[in-house]
């Protein structure tokens, strides 16, 4: 699952979401390659695929709300054979921004050729077809997939995961029609066509992309040929079999025991948000990066407090639940490129996979963290909103550190707290119980007590106490993004009330003058008011209230005057950032 909270997305408990983003995929070299289903018209060549486009002011606008990126990697650490196998991955990653480019939309391919021919005569071109390779395909991500390019076409729900005309109903009547079916027509990791007979058949993805996944296969085998490390070489052998096999199980399992790695890597088809139709159809991406070993062990070291964590919560001892498990574990990490589902859009900054419920039975999920995309995001989209809507004397106190630490505690925090509960005798789970209300309940806890635990792991000794002041400070300026991206989704809504909660027990103050914020100088009054909400937000849970929790939601789920001001101010701000992955230039200057 893709998380990120740091910004928008969700997840729930541990785990993660996360979003992610663009740049211009593979360019040029785009397609000779085969295109499985692309290939019939082809005697509608020369017909022009583009009918009309929006307007071009809007689409700049679009694109302006990313911000260029260069995405560097630090290789002093790495063999000459560990850089090899990190160009191959690079590569074979190159394969999952052309099998996501079909999995997008059926006319891709065509509708890119004609943006890369048109684009040197017509500079709307360039444009769109820079939008185009943030969106991979003429669907706005950023505008709940409006179509930039042809415009009375919407977009598939289903993608080009079924049949264009496919509805629904149709699925679901060949299924009961003919129930040994079932598990190839809902299966992750086959794609639904229509014979010439209007039959309806699965094709399993290592045949429907049969010519893209071979050579990526290929790749992959070449790069565990130089692997070092004997589990990397293990698994990247292992998911080479299952892009042909169709069969991922093993090769997820050998991912989760990846160990002493330098390299981290994960590719192949992981989320279903793609398919908007069932939510059955896994995506292909890919995400190659470089563990931070130090990073990492700081907080391996966090993650073996939980339990500590849990006694602490400011809620009566009958509520704690101590048997939430361990943690994931999670791997600190510098992301060098990524390819795919997770390229198009906003970026991921955080993601928590496998995704298949045996393999987390049987070994758990683990946790990347990608440290050096949270890194961009502070720099482009959160600063600039800080230094417009803070007081001077908070600026000295906003730190990428700080920050980090709140996204991390964030995502511990998930953890903790009530989740199987007992109501009215029965057993239950506080999701069940609280239901529209869940997450926008779930994302304030783990806010707040990011918060309350970053206090008390300062108060442990764990991390310094120069951070203390740095905590708070960051915990008021990350509030504006959040709302920024809207107060009816589940970060935004839960950053709503936290900021309104804060401002009634005045642990933020706002300069009538200026309309700018700051925390109350008072730390006593503000660790009182973090404690308070943590208090009502875990009662809220360990009882299941869902009318206590709408109650709660109704009163301070809202946009104040001052707030509405102070977000007015940052509209100029990107929202997310586009990465260039300098590994891409070096790769085409060998060429
Ligand atoms: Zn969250």
């Amino acid at each position: 699952m893709r998380n990120n909270k740091f910004i928008y997305l969700i997840l729930v408990f541990f785990l993660v979401l996360s979003l992610s983003l663009i740049t211009g995929c593979g360019k040029k070299e785009e397609p000779q390659m085969t295109k499985p289903e692309e290939a019939k018209p082809a005697q509608k060549k020369d017909v022009p695929v583009i009918k009309d486009y929006e307007n071009i002011e809007t689409v700049k606008a679009q694109l302006a709300k990313l911000a260029p990126v260069k995405i560097t990697y630090d290789a002093s650490n790495l063999t000459g054979n560990e850089k090899k196998v990190l160009k191959l991955l690079v590569k074979a990653a190159k394969y999952m921004d052309r099998i996501f480019l079909i999995q997008v939309y059926r006319k891709n391919f065509r509708i890119k050729k004609e943006l890369n021919r048109l684009k040197k005569e017509n500079p709307d071109y360039k444009v769109l077809n820079a939008w185009f390779n943030v969106n991979f395909g003429p669907f706005d991500r950023l505008k709940a997939h409006k179509p930039f390019i042809n415009l009375k076409e919407e977009k598939p729900k289903g993608a080009n995961f079924y049949p264009g005309k496919m509805t629904k109903e149709e699925f679901e009547a060949h299924i009961k029609a003919n129930p040994q079916d079932e598990e190839a027509f809902t299966s992750n990791f086959t794609v639904i066509r229509k014979q010439k007979d209007g039959k309806l058949v699965a094709v399993p993805y290592s045949k429907a992309y049969k010519k893209l996944l071979e050579p990526a296969a290929k790749l992959l085998k070449e790069a565990a040929q130089l692997a070092e490390n004997p589990s990397l070489k293990k698994y990247l052998n292992s998911r080479a079999e299952a892009f042909l096999s169709n069969d991922y199980f093993q090769s997820d399992m050998d991912w989760m025991d990846l160990s002493n790695h330098k390299i981290e890597v994960v590719i192949g088809p992981y989320e279903v948000y793609e398919d908007r139709l069932f939510g059955y159809k896994a995506a292909f991406e890919a995400f190659i990066t470089l563990v931070d070993h130090k990073e990492s062990e700081k907080w391996a070291k966090v993650a073996s407090l939980m339990n500590e964590m849990e006694k602490n919560l400011p809620i009566d001892d009958k509520h704690k639940n101590f048997n939430r498990g361990t943690s994931s574990p999670s791997i600190i990490a510098e992301e060098v490129f990524t390819g795919g589902d997770t390229k198009s859009g906003i970026q991921t900054t955080a993601f928590n996979l496998p995704n298949d419920e045996k393999v987390r039975e049987a070994k758990g999920s683990k946790q990347v963290m990608l440290r050096n995309i949270a890194r961009a995001k502070f720099q482009k989209c959160w600063i600039p909103i800080v230094k417009e809507v803070l007081a001077e004397s908070e600026l000295p106190l906003i730190s990428f550190d700080a920050y980090f630490n709140h996204v991390m505690m964030h995502e511990y925090s998930h953890g903790l707290g009530p989740g199987i509960i007992e109501k009215n005798g029965k057993k239950t789970t506080v999701n069940k119980e609280l239901k529209d209300h869940y997450s926008t309940i779930e994302e304030a806890k783990a806010d707040v007590l990011g918060i309350w635990n970053s206090q008390f792991m300062v108060d442990k000794g764990v991390f310094p106490k120069e951070l203390e002041k740095n905590i708070y400070a960051s915990y008021l300026g990350g509030m504006f993004r959040s709302i920024r991206f809207g107060i009816d989704k589940a970060h935004g809504g839960a950053n709503a009330i936290q900021m309104n909660y804060m401002l009634e027990k005045q642990a933020f103050l706002v300069d009538k003058q200026t309309g700018r914020f700051r925390v109350n100088p008072d730390k006593e009054k503000v660790k009182a008011a973090v404690k308070q909400l943590a208090n009502e937000l875990l009662v809220i849970q360990a009882l299941g209230d869902y009318e206590r929790a709408g109650q709660f939601i109704k009163k301070y789920k809202s946009i104040s005057p001052e707030l509405e001001q102070a977000l007015e101010k940052v509209k100029h701000v990107p929202t997310d950032i586009r990465p260039i992955y300098a590994i891409e230039k070096e790769l085409r200057k060998k060429k």
